[in-house]
């Protein structure tokens, strides 16, 4: 993934009192779709799209006041927190602590679905390079007809 997206990207959540951007620059750390059952519950849906940058190029411009969040597993509440909007109740973007290369880097993941621009949610630098658990995945994936490579379980799903 070496596309940088060229302007920044704006985005809201579904009544539009939280909004982000993604500054432009920004290189795309990890894209894709993910079938596994938390993600599916949190999102209240079958599949998603998910895009994660580094800490520092996503920003909240409007809104924070109304941002909450959750994480299932009580082991991981450092690590992942899954933020929403309280008044709507849409998701907005989640925070990892992760590693690369042995050390540790935020992200902030968003989802395209969320970005005003839905040309941009398509385009290259922000399009899905692979489908993540795919051995949970509930939708009929000889539907899906993309070259994305498909991973079945957690440890191959990292970016390299
Ligand atoms: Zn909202
Ligand atoms: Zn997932």
């Amino acid at each position: 993934m070496n596309d940088k997206n060229t302007q920044d990207v704006h985005g809201r959540c579904y009544c539009g009192a939280v909004r982000f951007l993604i500054a432009a620059e920004t290189e795309p750390f990890w894209a894709g779709y993910c079938h596994c059952r938390d993600c599916r519950q949190a999102h209240a849906a079958p599949i998603y799209q998910y895009v994660y940058v580094e800490k520092r190029y996503f920003r909240i411009i409007e809104g924070s006041a109304f941002l909450k969040w959750y994480t299932r597993a009580e082991s991981a509440r450092d690590s992942f927190k899954r933020f929403f909007c309280e008044r709507c109740g849409s998701k907005v973007y989640n925070y990892l602590l992760t590693d690369k290369d042995n050390s540790e880097v935020e992200l902030c993941g968003t989802f395209p679905s969320l970005f005003d621009d839905q040309e941009i949610a398509t385009n290259n630098t922000w399009s899905p390079q692979v489908h993540e658990y795919c051995a949970e995945s509930i939708v009929d994936l000889s539907l899906l007809h993309d070259d994305l490579p498909r991973f079945q379980k957690e440890e191959t799903s990292l970016p390299k």
